[in-house]
């Protein structure tokens, strides 16, 4: 599997970061990507490179048309070749749907959403001409079953389950298959700021009592990522500690 490449999108930190590193221990090359500007990307690439792996850092804003395609590119001249794409750049803005803007749910719709369908685009080229391929989405349990203060992020979630469930059939008969990963409550940057209160109303949702942890996300990736997942296509497989 030494030649096999992975594209991690948003994997400067984070869930992120614990799928690159893992899909790199697994033996895939791997592709660190994050907004221009990302410090993490540079530290997440030596962070592989130093436990024996190897990345590339390409920073690409993946709600931009532009800059998705120039990063495939790149992709394309170092390494020739696609067999993972994660998307999994993501934004949680919580508001009020009385209070949220157009401006908000443009750019929520645009990361989330928007972001996964530009980057399967790019990468499915590849993948066809591979005959194989895996495209591995980051939705949300937000996404299946709703949440209040958050519909424009319950919307973009939801959206990518019934994209990634296309995908899998229009491409199923070629060898790629695409599956979500829906996360529950997983103890990163974006889950750090919620209150006192909205974390302890959390953890009495979850009968495992505790928040995930980025790196049991990643083994959920990693295992679609493997070739003992070939059958597995279409899915959508929670991890959130019985929450839902
Ligand atoms: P995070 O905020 O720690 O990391 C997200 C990363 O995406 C950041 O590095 C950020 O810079 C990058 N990013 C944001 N906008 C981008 C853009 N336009 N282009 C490229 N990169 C961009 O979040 P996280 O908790 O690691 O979440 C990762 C994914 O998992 C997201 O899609 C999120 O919606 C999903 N998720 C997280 C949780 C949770 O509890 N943490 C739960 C369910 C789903």
């Amino acid at each position: 599997m030494s030649d096999r490449v992975a594209v991690v999108t948003g994997s400067a930190r984070g869930i992120g970061r614990a799928v690159a590193l893992r899909l790199a221990a697994d033996g895939f090359r791997v592709v660190v990507s994050d907004l221009p500007g990302s410090e993490g990307i540079a530290l997440v690439v030596e962070d592989i490179r130093v436990a024996g792996g190897t990345a590339l850092g390409v920073a690409a804003d993946v709600s931009d048309p532009e800059e998705v395609k120039t990063l495939f590119e790149r992709v394309g001249a170092e390494w020739g070749r696609v067999d993972v794409l994660v998307n999994n750049a993501g934004i949680a803005r919580d508001n009020l749907l009385v209070r949220i803007s157009d401006a908000e749910w443009a750019q929520t719709i645009a990361v989330n959403l928007t972001g996964t369908f530009l980057c399967t685009r790019q990468a499915i080229r590849f993948m066809m001409k591979q005959k194989n391929g895996r495209i591995i989405n980051l939705s949300s349990v937000v996404g299946l079953y709703g949440n209040a203060g958050q519909s424009h992020y319950a919307a973009s979630k939801a959206g990518v389950v019934g994209f990634t469930r296309s995908v899998a059939k229009e491409y199923g008969g070629r060898g790629i298959t695409a599956n979500v990963v829906a996360p529950g409550y997983i103890a990163t940057a974006m889950t750090e700021g919620f209150s006192e209160e909205a974390q302890r109303q959390l953890l009495q949702q979850i009968p495992a009592g505790r928040a995930g942890t980025p790196e049991e996300v990643a083994a959920v990736v990693s295992f679609l990522a493997s070739a003992d997942a070939a059958y597995v296509n279409g899915q959508v497989i929670a991890v959130d500690g019985g929450m839902k």
